[in-house]
C-alpha cells in the first residue's frame, strides 16, 4: 500500500483511495447518476442489449438522444460542441486537471464526411490557443482517411491514380493539423488504431514528429501495449529518434480493440497480433514506461491508462530517477467519467494531469460510447473497482452531514 501523499510530505505516492478528492467535483446528485451508471453497465447483459438497442436505432434513425443524453452521453462526454464543453472544461481546470478535446466522429468514409471531420478537428485544435485549461489536441487518422487507403498503405501495395490522389489529401489533412497544432505551441496526440491500419497512421505520425518535434515533442504517436510487438516498436522508435535527431512523443495505453483484433485474426486465419494474456500487456506495458522514464532525455510521454498499479509505478519511477512530480515531459491521462481517483488524486499531488473529453452531436458519439460500456463491463475489476469507491464517498458524505448536525 503506498504512503498517503500530504503536501508535508511530498516525496510520497498519491493515494488513489481518497475519495473525498477524487469527487469534490461532483454534486450529490452527480455521483448517484455515477454510481448508477457504472452499476449498469457493470452488468453484461444489459450493456450487450443496450448495445444492440443503440445500433438498431442508429441504422434506423430513430432518435435516442433522449434517453442517452440525460445517462451515459453526459457522463461520458462534454457536450455537442466546443462550447458545449465549457462548463466541463472549467470543472475539471478546477481541480487541477486539463482537458483535451476529443471530437468524436468515426465510421466516415466520403470525401465531404473526411473533410467536415477534419474541419471540426481543426477547430478543436484552434480553441486550445492560448488556453491553458487544456493541455493536448487529438485526432484519430481514421476520422480523415477512407479506410481502405490507410489499410492498402499499411499493407504496402501499389495505388492506383485516385488511390494516390486520397493517400495525398490524408497526409494533407494530417499535416495541416500537426502545423496548426505546433503553431499555437499545443501538442497534439494521433490515436492508435487497428492493427491493419497502423503502420500507415505510424508512417504519418513519424514524418510529422520529425517536422515539428525539435526541441519539445509537439507530436505524439501512440502506442498500444497488448500488442506483442509494440514495445520493440517503441525501442527502434526511440533509437530512430535519437538518430534523426527528433524529440520521440508517446502516448502508452494498453490497446481498445482486443476482441476485434482476435476475431479478424481468427477469421482470416492469421497469429493474433494481441498479447496471450493480460499479465502479457501489463508487462509489456510497465517496461514501457520505464523504457520511457530511462531515456527522458529523448522522450516525452503521457500513461494513458485507468490502472491503479501502472500509475503507481510510473509516481515511483519518476521518484527513482530523481524527477519533479510537474515534470513537463510527462504526463498522465484518463477519459472523461472513467477513474477520478486516479486524475484528481494525482493532480492534488502536483502531476500533470489530463482528461479526454469526447464531444460531438450524440449520434456521432455512439460507437465511443459503445466502446465505454463494454470496457467498462469486459475488464474485471475497473467498474467493481468505481463502484467500491463511489459507495465509500457516498458514506463519507453522509457521515460528514450526521457530525455535522451533532
Ligand atoms: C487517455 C487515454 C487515451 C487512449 N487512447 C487510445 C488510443 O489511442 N488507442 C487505443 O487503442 N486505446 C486508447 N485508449 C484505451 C486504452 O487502450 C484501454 O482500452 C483502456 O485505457 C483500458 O486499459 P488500462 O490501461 O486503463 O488498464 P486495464 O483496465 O488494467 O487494462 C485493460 C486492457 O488490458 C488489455 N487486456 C485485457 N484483457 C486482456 C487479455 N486477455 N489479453 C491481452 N490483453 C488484455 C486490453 O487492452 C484492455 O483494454 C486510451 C485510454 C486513455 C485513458
Amino acid at each position: 500500500m503506498p504512503a498517503t501523499y500530504s503536501k508535508d510530505n511530498p516525496s510520497s505516492l498519491p493515494d488513489f483511495n481518497n475519495t473525498e478528492q477524487a469527487y469534490a467535483h461532483l454534486s450529490s446528485g452527480e455521483l448517484r447518476r455515477a454510481l448508477l451508471l457504472f452499476q449498469t453497465v457493470g452488468n453484461a447483459k444489459l450493456v450487450g442489449f443496450g448495445k444492440t438497442l443503440m445500433q438498431w436505432a442508429m441504422a434506423l434513425r430513430i432518435p435516442i438522444g433522449w434517453a442517452i443524453r440525460p445517462t451515459i452521453y453526459s457522463h461520458f462526454c462534454g457536450g455537442e460542441t466546443i462550447e458545449g464543453c465549457e462548463e466541463q472544461v472549467d470543472k475539471l481546470h478546477r481541480s487541477g486537471v486539463r482537458t483535451i478535446l476529443d471530437y468524436s466522429a468515426e465510421g466516415k468514409e466520403t470525401e465531404d464526411e473526411l473533410e467536415s471531420t477534419f474541419e471540426a478537428i481543426l477547430e478543436a485544435i484552434k480553441a486550445t490557443d492560448q488556453d491553458n485549461r487544456h493541455a493536448f489536441g487529438v485526432f484519430k487518422v481514421s476520422g480523415i482517411a477512407p479506410t481502405v487507403i490507410l489499410e492498402l498503405v499499411s499493407e504496402n501495395k501499389a495505388l492506383t491514380d485516385d488511390q494516390q490522389k486520397a493517400w495525398e489529401r490524408v497526409r494533407f489533412r494530417v499535416a495541416a493539423l500537426c502545423q496548426e497544432a505546433a503553431r499555437i505551441k499545443t501538442a497534439v496526440f494521433i490515436d492508435a488504431e487497428e492493427s491493419w491500419l497502423q503502420p500507415a497512421i505510424d508512417y504519418l505520425a513519424e514524418e510529422q514528429m520529425l517536422l515539428h518535434n525539435h526541441t519539445e515533442a509537439l507530436v505524439f504517436n501512440t502506442v498500444q501495449l497488448y500488442r506483442h510487438d509494440r514495445l520493440a516498436y517503441l525501442k527502434a522508435l526511440t533509437e530512430k529518434a535519437q538518430s534523426s535527431g527528433f524529440r520521440l512523443g508517446v502516448k502508452l495505453v494498453r490497446g481498445a480493440y482486443m476482441e476485434k483484433e482476435r476475431l479478424r485474426a481468427t477469421k482470416i486465419g492469421v497469429p493474433s497480433p494481441i498479447q496471450h494474456d493480460k499479465k502479457a500487456t501489463d508487462r509489456d506495458y510497465d517496461a514501457a514506461l520505464d523504457w520511457c522514464i530511462q531515456h527522458i532525455d529523448s522522450v516525452s510521454l503521457c500513461a494513458g491508462s485507468h490502472n491503479e498499479a501502472s500509475s503507481l509505478l510510473l509516481c515511483s519511477k519518476m521518484k527513482e530517477a530523481g524527477l519533479a512530480v510537474g515534470d513537463d515531459r510527462i504526463w498522465f491521462a484518463q477519459l472523461l467519467g472513467m477513474s477520478d481517483p486516479i486524475s484528481f488524486n494525482l493532480a492534488a499531488a502536483g502531476y500533470n494531469v489530463a482528461k479526454y473529453v469526447p464531444y460531438g452531436p450524440i449520434r456521432e458519439t455512439i460507437p465511443y460510447l459503445i466502446r465505454r460500456a463494454e470496457e467498462n463491463t469486459s475488464v474485471a475489476g475497473q467498474s467493481s473497482r468505481e463502484l467500491e469507491l463511489i459507495h465509500r464517498e457516498f458514506k463519507r458524505r453522509s457521515e460528514a452531514r450526521r457530525s455535522q448536525r451533532i
